[in-house]
């Protein structure tokens, strides 16, 4: 029975869900914004963007993530179903990439935070291409004995970087 398995088609997988859940949050969207409160059938539809992306295994966009209460469902809009705020809880507020922004649902309290001050950690791949060679290490500070036998410049020393 699942032999005759046909080959996976080409391009976005799940398109269909993707189209699913990007519908339902406009549709919910829409309906709140209309609205002005999340109606019921507005966090239906949302609780359904969630179930599909769940059931379907579809990855939501961190900004579709964001933007839904992760509680009670209700598409958060900033002045209308949800308040914003900016945190800081460093040391008389110093430290600007202390900056948190909290969203907080109208609904049931709920608040999200997201840092936004501080810059994100580099990949791992971004972080070790920026070092240098460990055999550029041994060169002492000065470097005159880079132009001692050899009247040309050797390449492989500038390359290594690049
Ligand atoms: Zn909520």
């Amino acid at each position: 029975m699942a032999k005759d398995k046909q080959p996976k088609p080409k391009g976005v997988p799940n398109k269909h869900l993707h189209a699913r859940t990007t519908f339902l949050y406009q549709a919910a969207t829409y309906l709140t914004l209309r609205a002005g409160e999340p109606s019921g059938l507005a966090l239906q539809l949302a609780s359904d963007l969630h179930a599909v992306s769940r059931k379907g295994q579809v990855r939501l966009s961190s900004e579709l993530k964001r933007s839904v209460c992760k509680t009670c469902y209700a598409v958060l809009i900033p002045g209308r179903t949800a308040t914003q705020t900016l945190e800081n809880e460093s040391k008389q507020g110093k430290k600007p990439w202390a900056d948190v922004l909290v969203l907080a649902c109208t609904v049931c309290g709920t608040k999200k935070r997201f840092p936004v001050g501080a810059k994100r950690p580099k990949k791992k791949s971004e972080r070790t291409c920026g070092l240098p060679a460990p055999r550029m290490s041994e060169k002492s500070s000065d470097g005159h004995h880079s132009a001692v036998s050899n009247s040309q410049p050797t390449p492989d020393q500038e390359s290594s970087l690049m």
